[in-house]
């Protein structure tokens, strides 16, 4: 039987980050268990990598303004690269309706603090990037402190930090189930390598999360939604400097990556499950989209062979669920991050082992991630999801 204070399950971005923040808080004797031979095989390694403050909702916001100074001085910090490109995101309204959210956003995003965002006239964003058909853009917000990291750089940092300073890591091994002991509130977790007894089990299982809180008996609100990314082939007709530029009117969305640029769009008939074969008919849906925006993109080559699917961890509300189960004493979540796993993965560290080591955390108001919220109808929508 091997004890540990802490078992997280599950070993992507997640889990390396309170790895982390648990480590460099004093607590030590931590355990990541992952069940595939090595990290970033679940959403981590799929991930776009878009870091934003750009948000609707205060709690997004808040966990971006941990985040992303974070990113900022990763290497500085653990001595591990994450490639942070503070390129920014470029939000593009062609509709009054978009014109007045983003405003009453970016009134939401100053008054909290964010210094680098800004809202934009038509022309001024005809002028910066006169490769976009501009003839309806009506407006739009760019903050120049959003941007990239690299997702799988910055899993590997925060894991090889904490294992540097006492963390563990269990790669190719399973967890099966886990049981409560009543009497002492301690859990046994059964993995495929070992019998591991600990007082606190986080669920970082990302898009498996549900099965994990199973164990348990909790019925966790976490669904599997597939997402697919395009890669184009080298090209040079549009800036490599440029931010990630969003098209509110059909959701497309790109940035450079590489010699060429990532194009994404989420098709909204895509229905929940765990599908992460790339279906080879959402090429052409995506470059509709992206000629239909950019023009030039008429003539990008893409490979097929080079695009990828993997899997969003939807939640009702479009919002983690973090904390301690109001059911089960000493078994946490950290889960449902709906697409913004990567870019809040810093705060939901510094959160996570906040209210592990001492019961409350100063980042957030946690009740309002808390996962009673479903039971009591306190759910908060974000509408700014990409
Ligand atoms: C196409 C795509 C684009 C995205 N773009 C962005 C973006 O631009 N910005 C952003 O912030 N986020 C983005 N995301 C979301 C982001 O990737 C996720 O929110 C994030 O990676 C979640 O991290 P995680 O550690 O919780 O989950 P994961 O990385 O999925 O890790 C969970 C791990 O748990 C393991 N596991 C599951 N069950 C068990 C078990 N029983 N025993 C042991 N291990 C187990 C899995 O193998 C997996 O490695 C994107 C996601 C996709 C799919």
């Amino acid at each position: 039987m091997h004890t540990a204070d802490v078992v997280l399950i599950g070993g992507g971005i997640v889990a390396s980050s309170i790895a982390y923040h648990l480590v460099a808080s004093g607590c030590r004797n931590v355990l990541v268990v992952e069940r595939e031979t090595a990290q970033g095989k679940g959403s981590t390694g799929k991930s776009m990598g878009g870091v934003r403050a750009q948000f609707s909702t205060p709690v997004n916001i808040q966990m971006s303004l941990y985040s992303i100074p974070f990113y900022a001085r990763f290497e500085e910090r653990l001595g591990y690269p994450c490639d942070y490109r503070p390129q920014g995101y470029l939000f593009c309204a062609t509709s009054e309706k978009h014109i007045v959210y983003l405003r009453a956003n970016y009134e939401k995003q100053v008054a909290m603090g964010l210094k680098d965002v800004r809202l934009l006239a038509g022309d001024e964003i005809r002028g910066m990037f006169p490769q976009l058909r501009g003839d309806d853009i009506l407006g739009g917000s760019f903050c120049s402190s959003d941007g990239f990291v690299d997702p799988y750089s910055a899993m590997i940092g925060f894991m090889t930090w904490a294992s540097d300073h006492g963390a563990t890591l269990w790669k190719n091994t399973t967890v099966t189930g886990i049981t409560r002991n009543i009497n002492d509130g301690g859990f046994e977790v059964a993995t495929s390598r070992d019998l591991v007894s600990t007082r606190t089990v986080v669920n970082c299982a990302g898009a498996w999360a549900a099965s994990i809180a199973k164990m348990l008996g909790i019925d966790l609100p976490v669904e599997p939604l597939r997402r697919m990314l395009v890669p184009t082939e080298p090209f040079d007709q549009f800036p490599h400097s440029a931010p990630m530029i969003i098209d509110m009117s059909t959701g497309f969305h790109f940035r450079p990556e590489s010699r060429g640029f990532l194009l994404a769009w989420n098709d909204p008939e895509e229905t929940p499950g765990y599908k992460t074969d790339f279906d080879p008919g959402f090429i052409e849906k995506i470059l509709v989209r992206a000629a239909d925006r950019v023009p030039v993109f008429e003539n990008v080559a893409v490979n097929p062979k080079r695009a990828w699917a993997g899997l969003y961890e939807m939640t009702p509300d479009h919002h983690p669920i973090l904390g301690e189960s109001p059911d089960v004493p000493g078994f946490f979540f950290a889960n449902g991050f709906s697409g913004h796993g990567v870019m809040h993965s810093p705060a939901t560290g510094k959160i996570l082992s906040d209210l592990i080591l001492t019961g409350k955390t100063d980042l957030i108001d946690a009740s309002l991630l808390n996962f009673s919220r479903f039971a009591e109808g306190r759910t908060i929508h974000e509408t700014a999801v990409l």
